[in-house]
């Protein structure tokens, strides 16, 4: 008898410990009326122990009666404090709303230079441009000599350059790449060179040491000045609007001759007048001109043959117009305040 009698409380005790194991898997209150079901239902395993208490001498039962008795209430209160916490929690779910759309993440965005970049690039691509290459770093015959500047000449003064070694520098332009384009490609030529140029200017509203260009250049057979002009009014109103009007002023380059300096009507006035364009009603936009016959000799082009246009562009100050910007350093302030405006 007192076999059977451990026996049934080593019983017991076990089913306490399966119990407890099975408690700590549940995670919802599905799991945990599957739980109170399997031991406390009216076919569960604490009912089939009371059942059993027949099969005991009298004075057992009251001991194993005791002993089934804690352990139901041990199973109750454990599911009751469990069954709290798992309505608090579905209570804040059901806070959320599964149908509305999820969080927006923040993902970069282009910087607005790079954005006019691919503009101007996507219009003089559409205008049958291809787009050229150089080295930032460039030597002294590239950035000037091939351009028609040799040492001494006044225009290697309006670029102050960072020099690396007595030959080597940042390119003040990108009309070097113009030059290597020529020197291995025979005409017809007609590309864009967009890069970085350097220049060592102290920032101002106007001025950054480093700023971006695209330059263009045509050589063909028979190029004349007019197409230059009809190029230029046409990406002036690609970028800036059907009604925009250019303007050429006659001025001097080394590698151009003859050489514009070439104006967009203001876009903030239409030409009235304002403070952009300083009462004058056009802005300034860079230059231009026919491709010099003495940079032609340079790159073995014959100039009785061919001509050419080139032109020049500052990214940066399409940019301004563009976006109504009127300070140059704003673009590599890095502000998120003010990048995230485009
Ligand atoms: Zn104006």
């Amino acid at each position: 008898m007192n076999n059977v009698k451990s026996n049934i409380l080593d019983e017991i005790n076990s089913l306490k410990n399966q119990f407890n194991k099975e408690f700590d898997k549940i995670i919802n209150i599905s799991d945990l009326n599957q739980i109170r079901v399997n031991y406390l239902g009216r076919k569960g395993f604490v009912s089939s122990y009371f059942r059993r208490l027949g099969e005991f001498s009298v004075e057992k039962r009251p001991l194993i009666g005791n002993e089934l008795n804690e352990l139901k209430k041990y199973i109750e209160e454990k599911l009751k404090e469990v069954n709290k916490r798992l309505i608090q929690i579905e209570k804040t779910e059901k806070r959320y709303d599964i149908t509305l759309p999820g969080f927006k993440r923040f993902i970069g965005k282009k910087h607005p230079l790079t954005m006019i970049m691919e503009e101007i690039k996507s219009i003089f691509s559409f205008m049958g441009f291809e787009i050229a290459e150089g080295p930032e770093i460039e030597t002294d015959y590239y950035n000037f000599e091939a351009l028609n500047i040799p040492p001494g000449h006044p225009a290697r003064e309006l670029q102050d350059t960072f020099y690396l070694t007595n030959n080597m520098l940042l390119r003040t332009h990108t009309s070097p790449v113009q030059i290597r384009i020529m020197e291995k490609t025979k005409p017809p030529i007609r590309i864009i060179a967009p890069g970085r140029v350097f220049r060592r200017d102290t920032p101002d509203a106007t001025h950054s040491p480093i700023f971006m260009q695209v330059e263009g250049l045509y050589v063909d057979k028979n190029v004349t000045f007019a197409e230059l002009k009809g190029i230029i009014l046409t990406f002036a109103r690609a970028m800036f609007g059907k009604d925009m009007k250019i303007r050429f002023r006659s001025s001097f380059f080394p590698f151009t001759e003859p050489s514009a300096e070439y104006d967009f009507l203001c876009m903030f006035c239409k030409g009235k007048g304002c403070k952009i364009c300083k009462g004058a009603g056009w802005v300034e936009i860079s230059g231009a001109g026919m491709v010099d016959p003495e940079v032609f000799k340079f790159v073995n082009i014959d100039p009785e043959i061919y001509s050419g246009y080139a032109f020049g562009m500052g990214v940066e100050r399409i940019a301004m117009f563009k976006y109504q910007i009127d300070d140059i350093r704003t673009f590599y302030e890095n502000d998120m305040r003010f990048l995230n405006q485009f």
